[in-house]
């Protein structure tokens, strides 16, 4: 059995500084409790106890390349000899913008800053301003950070959901405006024929449509055939913005993220996490007409931290070496291996197990479905089973996410996929003892 002592007592000391003892809601949620770490290399992260695991955690995303990439390190390291923050413009910005703009079907114009959450409120307060009107609509299971518009319809249970044509929008926090639940519309995702009702109901008020286009925060689900576009086509229709939140998407589906994938472009898209391996920017790119209201100061954007030298150092270079070692192609083929490897040793050990999403990220969960395809469908996900199956995956050294999304990594190696399988099936198989 693998020990976590010295995580214990660390734990036990943080609680009495750290509220809750971490640094973010999500990290709370580890088995035995949350653990310390102390190093990350390539795949591999160590914890203080000294125990090894091959990371399909990857921070949450943002690790594509891995833990401590050499080339992102010396970048980062180089640009931060010639300082870290100018409060002014710098060339390597301005390079990365450039970069940006020629990948990001819909990236006219830019805007760095430092999270995804920050990039989601800038690009509401932007349709807004350029609509003229004031409410949008969101999907349910949909993260598009922690900010106060934001935080309804991220989590509920069928009950709290109500009706499938008129959701509840379920508070994910106490401490809300009482009035910002009034801002949103929630429907539940990949039902066109929903958001045609509403859109012809309520086109006067809606400033814009923000989704992600890959559900990947509940389930990693796909778009229905069809979805984006029929999205796409409504906003055009209506006066509506389509944002695109490509946090995770970005640069894990390809370089140009889901928009290029797909081949919807919207008209705002936010991006961060994998930009920059775990570097703290994010970035707001749109139509040129939609971000001439902040070029022109009418709506503000700002950040004292925004573009800083590191943080950009580590985008140009994750994007460099994304783009010349063709690192897409061979990230999709280990995950697809993955994934259908997961699906086998499922079937071998008799356990109901789907598998959804792409090479690069994909979701398990335990349920008797063949598809889901929305955020009601995740509910009937069998949430305890698979916490079984992460601590006995953990104690075999293969750390995963507690809700069900698997990451990837240039990193992983052929090699790790053949044991995570391995480790699974051992796994699987012990389920049905
Ligand atoms: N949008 C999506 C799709 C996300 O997954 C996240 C974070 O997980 C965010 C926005 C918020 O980003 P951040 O945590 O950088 O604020």
């Amino acid at each position: 059995m693998r020990s976590y002592e010295k995580s214990r007592e660390l734990f036990e000391r943080s609680q009495n500084v750290l509220a809750g003892g971490v640094s973010s809601e999500f990290r709370k949620y580890n088995s035995p409790h949350p653990l310390f770490y102390a190093k990350g290399e390539g795949s591999r992260i160590w914890d203080v106890d000294g125990n090894e695991s091959i990371d399909f955690t990857l921070s949450q995303g943002p690790l594509i390349l891995g833990h401590s990439h050499p080339r992102i390190l010396k970048k980062i390291n180089c640009h931060s000899q010639d300082g870290q923050l100018y409060a002014g413009q710098h060339l390597l910005e301005l390079e990365l913008a450039e970069t940006l703009q020629r990948l990001i079907p819909c990236a006219e114009r830019i805007r760095f800053s430092l999270s995804g959450s920050e990039a989601s409120h800038a690009a509401l307060r932007l349709a807004r301003a350029y609509t003229g009107k004031q409410k949008f609509l969101r999907f349910e299971g949909h993260y598009h950070g922690w900010f106060d518009n934001v935080s309804f319809g991220v989590s509920g249970t069928a009950e709290e959901l109500g009706e499938r044509k008129s959701p509840n929008a379920v508070a994910w926090t106490q401490g809300l405006p009482e009035r910002v639940a009034e801002e949103a519309f929630v429907l539940p995702w990949n039902d066109l024929e929903l958001v045609e009702k509403l859109v012809k109901k309520h086109s006067g008020e809606l400033a814009a449509i923000i989704t992600e286009p890959v559900m990947c925060n509940s389930g990693c689900i796909p778009p229905e055939p069809g979805f984006l576009q029929g999205l796409r086509d409504l906003c055009d229709r209506h006066e509506i913005l389509l944002i695109f939140d490509e946090v995770i998407t970005g640069f894990r589906l390809g370089l140009g993220g889901a928009q290029a994938h797909f081949g919807v472009t919207p008209d705002l898209a936010i991006f961060g996490k994998a930009m920059a391996s775990g570097y703290p920017i994010s970035v707001l790119a749109g139509k040129r007409s939609v971000m001439q209201l902040i070029a022109d100061g009418k709506v503000i954007h700002a950040g004292t931290m925004n573009a800083g030298n590191p943080s950009v150092a580590a985008a140009v270079a994750t994007i460099e070496v994304l783009e010349h070692e063709n690192v897409h192609l061979r990230l999709h083929a280990l995950g697809r291996k993955l994934m259908s490897g997961l699906q086998d040793a499922a079937k071998e050990a008799d356990q109901k197990l789907l598998v959804q999403g792409f090479g690069s990220m994909f979701h398990c969960g335990f349920v008797d479905r063949l598809k889901v395809t929305d955020f009601r469908g995740t509910l009937h996900y069998d949430k305890a089973k698979y916490g079984r199956f992460l601590a006995r995956m953990q104690e075999r050294g293969i750390r995963l996410i507690g809700r069900g999304l698997w990451y990837l990594s240039a990193a992983h190696t052929e090699e790790e996929i053949d044991i995570a399988i391995k480790m699974a099936s051992e796994s699987l198989l012990e389920e049905k003892d």
